[in-house]
């Protein structure tokens, strides 16, 4: 486990550096860490080394892991497929969203957010290259379902989020990553506030925070390849 401690103050560092390449000191990034298919000993093993946002993609395997981990204070961020089955569990249990799509998830989450916790920070998701495997909004979407979550008491609009093909890491994102901060700043200029962008993973993330990324997601450059740590 001094792999993972190791492994964070590379993160740490790099994205320090790619902050003051992009002449953004001082700027904040959170360091997302993907904890997906790794064990809850893992994720205990990352706090102690300093990290403390955490994102899971599959709601019962999270679930699992947050009950091995209570105490901790850990932020927990939802980066999955959201089925809306699913809504209540991941309102109650998590603190961030990366992956809201579509206006009736978005009120599902609302309306389950309990009203003892501070309201659920969401990310929208977009789709920028049309990939039907792919969750995610079409851009044109993305202005309606920001307004609409704006409407919503128990939700806080934090930003944009996106997923882009893999194509030629690391640099092949980077026109992806700066249309998503056009529109960021788009959305911006017509009044719907919002400040965050969550783009760039174990690949790309110095591309991305060149682009002007806020919340890097980063898997296997902090915990090894996942295929290593199944389950
Ligand atoms: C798995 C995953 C990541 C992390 O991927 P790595 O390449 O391991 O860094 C980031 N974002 C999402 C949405 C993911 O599903």
């Amino acid at each position: 486990m001094t792999r993972i401690r190791d492994d964070l103050g590379e993160i740490q560092a790099r994205v320090a550096n790619a902050l003051t390449a992009a002449s953004r000191d001082g700027e904040k990034v959170i360091v997302l860490a993907v904890s997906k298919q790794q064990s809850a000993d893992a994720i205990e093993a990352a706090r102690q080394a300093g990290q403390r946002h955490f994102g899971e993609n599959y709601v019962q395997d999270a679930l699992a892991k947050m009950d091995r981990l209570t105490g901790l204070d850990i932020e927990w961020h939802f980066i999955g497929r959201i089925q809306s089955n699913k809504t209540r569990p991941i309102a109650e249990r998590f603190g961030w969203v990366h992956t809201v799509d579509r206006a009736r998830i978005a009120l599902r989450l609302n309306e389950h957010r309990p009203a003892s916790l501070p309201p659920l920070r969401v990310f929208i998701q977009v789709n920028q290259a049309g990939e039907s495997q792919k969750a995610g909004i079409d851009p044109t979407g993305v202005e309606t379902l920001a307004r609409l979550i704006h409407a919503q008491p128990r939700l806080k609009l934090a930003g944009l989020m996106t997923l882009p093909p893999a194509a030629d890491p690391p640099d092949g994102n980077a026109v992806y990553f700066h249309r998503l901060r056009e529109l960021l700043e788009r959305l911006r200029a017509r009044g719907i506030e919002m400040d965050s962008l969550s783009m760039g993973m174990s690949a790309d993330f110095e591309t991305a925070i060149a682009c002007g990324s806020t919340c890097v997601r980063i898997g296997t450059a902090i915990f090894g390849s996942r295929r290593d740590n199944p389950g």
